[in-house]
């Protein structure tokens, strides 16, 4: 209810603004009374006052105008409550965005848990930013967030499950034995949604198969009916929990670990045989050492003449032969990955993959004398089946390793979290950034064509 152009600028509910002036350092001086119906009714009986019992002068923080901040001096009546037998002797006025005993303007507020979960910024930056303390920019930011947060995620036909580290391992030394005794190393097992916007589901303290099905519990049964791809890192433990609470979906290897464990195979092999050679570690000089970045990339990327380098130098005794063995070997493990519909363009067929499968396997098995080949041969079919399917399906971790990039950033920007369930509310109010802002953005595209049809006088 504005009556004038300053109040209707100063935009606070029931405050009519009666001066304004610029104060020293370029603070906007604005002065304030109440015009609002409520104000001198009676909190406790609700009767409205006549009689005005005392002014007080407040100063309520507020928002800045642009970069100069606002000092609001608001004139405020107490009033004396009339209704007899009521316990409240005398009450001051108050607004919705100043309940009795704030200080701060719920605007403000509302401004600082907004730069903590859109802009991303820790709530002790947002404090000092909106001359705040930390429990009160943190706790308009867990009022904001929790509601978001508690709401039950939408059905996810591929669900992604990682490990995230909470924080440093912590040791201790033994007394009696002067040895390094691991205290706490904490995790937190997440769920991400791989098809849909969702990004991070939940989080669980702790990485074990219990920890994992507990969460997984929680969900409706229809939720976890619909879910029928689950990407994991080759790990039994989540495993054993999806194949228990999720009996119908798929379990899918993510193909980066795939590719990560045959490229370290290559570079163990390596260094196995350069050790053996030379009776050192390789340096700048040596030729398996010059070619060892070209070993780690994809065949298919490398050039002519990076080709031609790669064979002069291993061809050219059985050491270096022994290497080229697990390049191979590296590389017809991944022509399996390669037959993948996003490399390929069209959906492979079974039989293809586990005829590569095949071929990988012989090549290994001609080549029994590298351990580290056969130890990669025995892990690949231990996990055949997941590996199929996550070249059948084309479903991989990818969303929840770049999510994971986030939860990191989050940890480092906050020096490290102490309570658990903050960090929590801090990494999954990043993780759902994403998706918040695109349910926004369609929300507001509907809101301005209803508009316009209401304006158009046709
Ligand atoms: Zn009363």
């Amino acid at each position: 209810m504005f009556h004038d152009t300053a109040s209707v600028l100063f935009g606070v509910e029931g405050l009519q603004v009666t001066d304004a002036e610029s104060g020293a350092g370029g603070t906007l001086e604005v002065w304030a009374v109440t015009d609002h119906a409520a104000a001198s009714a009676c909190p406790d009986c609700g009767t409205v006052s006549g009689r005005v019992h005392e002014q007080v002068l407040t100063r309520p923080r507020d928002v800045a105008r642009g970069l100069d901040a606002v000092q609001v001096w608001w004139v405020k009546r107490r009033w004396k409550c009339e209704a007899g037998e009521c316990e409240r002797k005398t009450f001051t006025e108050w607004v919705p965005q100043v309940p009795p005993r704030c200080r701060l303007t719920g605007r403000l507020r509302e401004q600082a848990a907004a730069e903590i979960a859109e802009r991303g910024i820790t709530p002790a930056e947002a404090a000092r930013g909106n001359g705040m303390s930390w429990p009160v920019a943190h706790g308009a930011f867990a009022a904001r967030a929790d509601p978001l947060l508690e709401q039950s995620p939408e059905p996810v036909a591929h669900l992604g499950i990682d490990e995230h580290r909470r924080g440093r391992p912590r040791w201790r030394i033994d007394e009696d034995t002067g040895e390094y005794v691991l205290l706490a190393d904490r995790w937190h097992t997440c769920f991400f949604d791989l098809s849909g916007g969702q990004g991070l589901l939940g989080q669980v303290e702790g990485r074990t198969a219990d920890d994992a099905a507990y969460w997984l519990a929680l969900a409706t049964p229809a939720w976890r009916d619909a879910v029928r791809v689950v990407a994991i890192d080759m790990c039994t433990i989540y495993a054993s929990a999806v194949r228990r609470m999720l009996p119908g979906a798929q379990l899918v290897a993510d193909l980066f670990h795939v590719v990560h464990l045959a490229v370290k195979m290559t570079g163990d092999v390596r260094r196995r045989v350069v050790r053996g050679k030379y009776g050192r570690r390789g340096r700048t000089g040596d030729p398996e050492y010059g070619i060892k970045g070209l070993l780690v990339r994809n065949l298919e990327h490398l050039s002519p003449g990076q080709f031609a380098k790669v064979m002069a130098a291993l061809g050219s005794d059985p050491a270096g032969q022994e290497i080229a063995a697990a390049w191979i070997g590296k590389e017809k493990l991944r022509d399996v990955l390669n037959l993948r519909a996003r490399v390929t363009g069209s959906v492979p067929c079974e039989r293809d993959v586990r005829g590569r499968l095949f071929a990988f396997y012989d090549w290994c098995a001609q080549n029994d004398d590298i351990p580290e080949l056969l130890s990669l041969a025995r892990t690949v079919s231990r996990w055949e089946d997941e590996i199929v399917a996550a070249v059948l399906t084309g479903v991989t971790n990818a969303v929840s390793e770049s999510l994971n990039r986030l939860a990191k950033l989050e940890a480092r920007m906050a020096y490290g979290f102490r309570n658990p369930a903050s960090q929590r509310r801090r990494v999954r109010t990043a993780c759902t950034r994403g998706s918040r802002r695109r349910s926004r953005h369609v929300t507001k595209k509907r809101t301005r064509s209803v508009t316009r049809r209401q304006h158009d006088p046709g």
